[in-house]
Parts: structure tokens; C-alpha cells; sequence
């Protein structure tokens, strides 16, 4: 049985003041149905465990695949670790498209995160033109298929579906459209990790709001959600908890 994951992105949003945020989602939701997880920008990483305790998980959003060096700016896997992460996001589409990030790079990433013992939530998503073009499913496998590493197995990786028009534009996929990609993951992964395929947590990610999120999660192979906007504040994604739990 997978354990459902509500993640939350707050991608390049939040100071030390949010913090708040985080105490009154834990005290809202002492002991939820389904695992928590945040991931605050790389300067509060350390500060949000703080406030976690352990209740919730917290993640990066990006590391470097490299561990130490000369790499201005990055950040590496260990460092995340260091500073109290148990997850890290990579591959999302918004750092797939403003750093240039390939499927191998992703991977690298992804495989890094592994070599640390950090979880990697790895995000794929086709763009409206691609969508439009019918091509969906022939993006979402390349993607699958380039940057989910080898050494993936159903405890150390998470991949999150995201189609990239649905990422802070408040429009969603169908919940048949979502069913059919996650179903057709599900199914690569079968044929690339034959039974431990099954222990994938499969996340939707785009749009997700305390109104939408009972229904996406009722889908068929929808093991939780990647949240953006909603989860910055600690009563929408208190309520998104809720309906995953
Ligand atoms: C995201 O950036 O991962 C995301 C899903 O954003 P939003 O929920 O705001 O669409």
C-alpha cells in the first residue's frame, strides 16, 4: 500500500516571518492520513526543520549533482541534508525551462539526491503545445525514461506529473487526462522495474486548490499532490491535507 504525500512548493516565496505558516499547519493537522512535506527556498531549509520537528518533512527544491565545488549559487544534496532535508524536488518544469535543465541532468540530480539518502521527487510535464500536438505521452515517457535514475526504487524516488500550462495558471487537466498519464506511468515503470514499480508514489501536480483536490485524488493511480500557491498558506493546504488523509 503506497502512503499518500502531500507536497508543497514554495518555490521562491517565503522569509523567516512564514514560518508561521508551518506551526499553525502542524497544529491544525497533528496527526494526518498521508505524509507532509515542504519545501521552503534553500534559505529556510534549516529553519523549517527547526519548526518541524520531525512532524513534517521538509525538502529542497534543486540540488547540484555534484557534492561540493565550484559551483556558485548551487547547492548540493549533502548540503540540503546537513541542513535537516529529507526530500529534494528536481526536475521541476519552471527550473527545466529557465536553467536549461535536460532529462540528464535531471537524472544526475535525482541520482545524487539518492547517494545522500534524500528522497528525489522527480517532476515531468508536457507543455500546451505538446499537449495540443498530441504528443503527452510521448514527452511524459522520454522524460520518465531520462531522468529517473537507475538505482530509483519505490522508497527513494516520488515522480510528479505537472503539465507545465497547469502550473500556477489555475487550469487543470481533466481528471481523464490525469488518469491517463499516471495510469501510462505506472505502466513504463512496470516495464522498466518490473513489481517494485508498484511502489511509486505518483503525484499530480498544477493547480491543485482545496476545491479540486478531492476529486484529483480520487483518480486512479493519484498517490497525492505537488502543491505551488496553495501551499504557501497553512489553511488551503491544511484543507488539501485533509482531503488526501
Ligand atoms: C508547482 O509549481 O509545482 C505547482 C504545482 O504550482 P501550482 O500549484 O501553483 O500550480
Amino acid at each position: 500500500m503506497r502512503k499518500k504525500l502531500a507536497a508543497g512548493n514554495w518555490k521562491m516565496n517565503g522569509l523567516t516571518a512564514s514560518l508561521t505558516e508551518v506551526e499553525a499547519l502542524i497544529a491544525a493537522h497533528p496527526a494526518p492520513g498521508c505524509e507532509v512535506l515542504l519545501c521552503p527556498p534553500a534559505t529556510l531549509v534549516a529553519a523549517m526543520a527547526g519548526v518541524a520537528k520531525g512532524r513534517i518533512a521538509v525538502g529542497g527544491q534543486d540540488c547540484h549533482a555534484k557534492v561540493s565545488g565550484a559551483h556558485t549559487g548551487d547547492i548540493s544534496a549533502q548540503m540540503l541534508k546537513d541542513a535537516g532535508a529529507s526530500h529534494v524536488i528536481v526536475g521541476h518544469s519552471e527550473r527545466r525551462a529557465d536553467h536549461g535543465e535536460t532529462d540528464a541532468i535531471v537524472c544526475a540530480k535525482a541520482a545524487a539526491a539518492l547517494a545522500e539518502g534524500l528522497i528525489a521527487v522527480v517532476c515531468l510535464g508536457e507543455t500546451e503545445a505538446e499537449r495540443d500536438s498530441g504528443a503527452t505521452l510521448t514527452v511524459i515517457g522520454a522524460q520518465l525514461a531520462g531522468s529517473v535514475p537507475e538505482a530509483a526504487t519505490g522508497a527513494t524516488v516520488v515522480i510528479a506529473y505537472e503539465p507545465v500550462w497547469a502550473i500556477g495558471t489555475g487550469r487543470t487537466p481533466t481528471l481523464d487526462q490525469i488518469a491517463e498519464v499516471h495510469d501510462f506511468i505506472r505502466g513504463e515503470l512496470v516495464k522498466r522495474f518490473g513489481t517494485e514499480a508498484e511502489g511509486f508514489r505518483l503525484l499530480y501536480g498544477g493547480s491543485v486548490k482545496p476545491s479540486n483536490a478531492a476529486e484529483i485524488f480520487a483518480v486512479s493511480n493519484v498517490d497525492g499532490a505537488l502543491v505551488g500557491g496553495a501551499s504557501l498558506k497553512a489553511a488551503d493546504f491544511g484543507a488539501i491535507i485533509a482531503a488526501l488523509g
